[in-house]
Order: C-alpha cells, then sequence, then structure tokens
C-alpha cells in the first residue's frame, strides 16, 4: 500500500510524484497515461488501488495538521458521536 508522503502532486512536466496523491501505483485515471503500476490495467479497466497518509508523522501530516500529534477527526462521524454521547448522559441521569 502506498504511503503518500509527498504534499505535491505534480512536478513540472505534470508527471505525477511518486508517493504523492497521483502516485501511478493507486491506478491510473487519465487514459493517455501509460498503465497502472500495479495491476497493469488502463484508465478503464484499473479500479484503484488504496494508499494512506500517517497524519502528523510525515511531512504531508504536518502540512495538513500544521504539528505533530494533533487529534484528526472525521466530520462525517460527529452525528454519531453526538447520538453516543446523548445516550450516555440520559443513562447517567437514570442513575443520579
Ligand atoms: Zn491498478
Amino acid at each position: 500500500m502506498v504511503q503518500v508522503t509527498q504534499p505535491l502532486t505534480h512536478d513540472a512536466m505534470q508527471i505525477p510524484f511518486r508517493n504523492g496523491l497521483f502516485d501511478p501505483r493507486m491506478g491510473n485515471m487519465d487514459p493517455r497515461q501509460s498503465p497502472c503500476e500495479t495491476c497493469g490495467g488502463d484508465s478503464n479497466e484499473c479500479q484503484g488501488h488504496p494508499g494512506h497518509i500517517e497524519l502528523g508523522a510525515s511531512s504531508l501530516g504536518r502540512a495538513l495538521t500544521l504539528r505533530a500529534g494533533v487529534p484528526v477527526y472525521n466530520a462525517m462521524l460527529f452525528p454519531h458521536l453526538i447520538q453516543l454521547l446523548q445516550a450516555k448522559v440520559r443513562q447517567l441521569r437514570v442513575f443520579n
């Protein structure tokens, strides 16, 4: 699995950087590009391959979090978090 550490996506010739967000090992979205480096498929055949970002550990993570060790939350999960907290508060009221 590709670890994305490069904050830049393409060089001056518009070639994707290795370990960048468009690393050719994670798939090929452009039919003009060479085949995917992982499966060999073209843009119609390759469904993409996962990559990951170590937030707070990589240069890209530091660029995103501004400093190492800052927790990052998925805002899409906030409604579930609120429901859990509300349920816990109701449960605590029963015992008080
Ligand atoms: Zn592929």
